[in-house]
């Protein structure tokens, strides 16, 4: 709670009294505003169809309350046919990147979702920003904490909400386990224990190369393990203890393959993490209370998600992660409402992630740089 009304604090300061006053100018917020009365959803233009994009982002577009299929951004001619037919995107609407700075016109669009290699991230939600359009960025928010600063910054001066794809934020079980933890249902959490991991394949791919990823399985769904943590503890992690450990040192030459790591938090709560490119299996979460036991195994996939305490198994339905984050963003730009997974999340995990990248460097225990 704290940390939301402290987003909620930045968000009001940063943007209220200037939005307001710049509202009629800009059309921003008061134009959504009515846009919300009419019923009209927002129109979304999703950056980058990779894997992520067509297999799950434009079918979960589809389930949504509040969005809409509005424009495409490609670098891939072929790819402009095949959508434009499955989803009736107009030529009007469909952008390359080059040409992705027009879409400032495009009043059909009123959110950009960066859907992008990691390295990408940055440039394409300043863009947007600078574009007039709110941001959905996918996790990591980027490559280092310097470019989430640069990102938040843009988009506050583009009085534009920035919003990170944290999809487990939306997911039941995940919101029951931090409401069980905070509510102290079984005692004070004393230790976590989470991971997540998978066997790479195609080593030519992007995900291997350093300058478009900015890291290895840490950065990719690490992260997921670290979210949870933070999400349970309501805490920033203030000291990191890590590990890495290659076996393929061809394939992994620019990018980390397992990293083991330690965090501290102030209440005194220890979890402990693990991330893999190399193995399958690795995907849970389980925090120990002094009073009995909360987990989610498996924790991070799209559907599926399982989950038993000490006392009971708890099946909660299953929701899709994408849709629910997607309206959930939605809500919050029609609503003025800051996103409870702002830019400034985002730049949390990433402070944490380049302490672990320390650590593993210095081979010693590092404090967290704080916001
Ligand atoms: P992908 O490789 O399938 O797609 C990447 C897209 O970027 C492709 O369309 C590709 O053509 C385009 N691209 C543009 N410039 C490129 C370049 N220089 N090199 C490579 N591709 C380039 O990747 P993906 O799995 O869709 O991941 C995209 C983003 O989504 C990443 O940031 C990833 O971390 C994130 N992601 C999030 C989740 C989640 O559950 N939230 C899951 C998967 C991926």
């Amino acid at each position: 709670m704290q940390r939301l009304n402290a987003n909620r604090r930045e968000f009001l300061s940063t943007t209220t009294s200037a939005a307001l006053a710049a509202g009629l100018a800009t059309g921003g917020f008061f134009s959504e505003t009515a846009r919300a009365s009419s019923n009209r959803k927002l129109g979304v233009a999703l950056v980058g169809l990779g894997n992520l994009s067509t297999n799950q982002i434009a079918p979960a577009l589809a389930k949504t309350k509040h969005c809409q299929l509005a424009a495409i951004v490609t670098g891939t001619p072929a790819k402009e046919k095949t959508w434009s037919e499955k989803y009736g995107v107009k030529q009007d609407h469909i952008y390359n990147y080059e040409r992705f700075d027009k879409i400032a016109s495009d009043d059909t669009v009123d959110l950009v979702y960066v859907v992008l290699p990691n390295s990408m991230h940055h440039e394409f939600t300043i863009r947007a920003a600078k574009a007039g359009k709110h941001v959905l960025c996918e996790k990591p928010m980027a490559n280092t904490s310097q470019e989430c600063r640069e990102m938040i910054a843009a988009c506050q001066a583009a009085q534009r909400m920035l919003a990170i794809g944290y999809r487990c934020q939306f997911e039941p079980h995940h919101l029951k386990m931090m409401e069980l933890a905070k509510g102290k249902s079984f005692g004070d959490i004393r230790m976590i224990e989470a991971g997540f991991g998978f066997k790479i394949g195609d080593p030519t791919q992007w995900r291997l190369k350093r300058e478009l990823a900015g890291g290895g399985a840490l950065m990719d769904v690490g992260i997921y393990a670290l979210q949870a943590c933070r999400g349970i503890t309501g805490e920033e992690p203030i000291a990191i203890t890590a590990q890495e450990t290659k076996t393929d040192a061809k394939k992994f030459a620019e990018v980390d393959e397992s990293i083991t790591w330690l965090m501290q938090f102030a209440s005194g709560t220890q979890a402990y993490c693990s991330t893999s490119y190399n193995f399958n299996g690795l995907n849970r979460v389980q925090a120990f209370g002094s009073d009995g036991y909360i987990k989610l195994d498996p924790a991070f996939s799209y559907s599926g998600i399982r989950m038993e305490t000490s006392k009971e198994k708890i099946d909660l339905g299953q929701v899709d992660h994408f849709a629910a984050e997607l309206d959930d963003f939605a809500q919050c730009i029609l609503e003025k409402r800051p996103s409870k997974v702002s830019g400034e999340e985002g730049l949390k995990d990433l402070l944490a992630i380049e302490a672990i990248y320390r650590s593993i460097d210095q081979r010693k225990t590092i404090a967290v740089d704080k916001v």
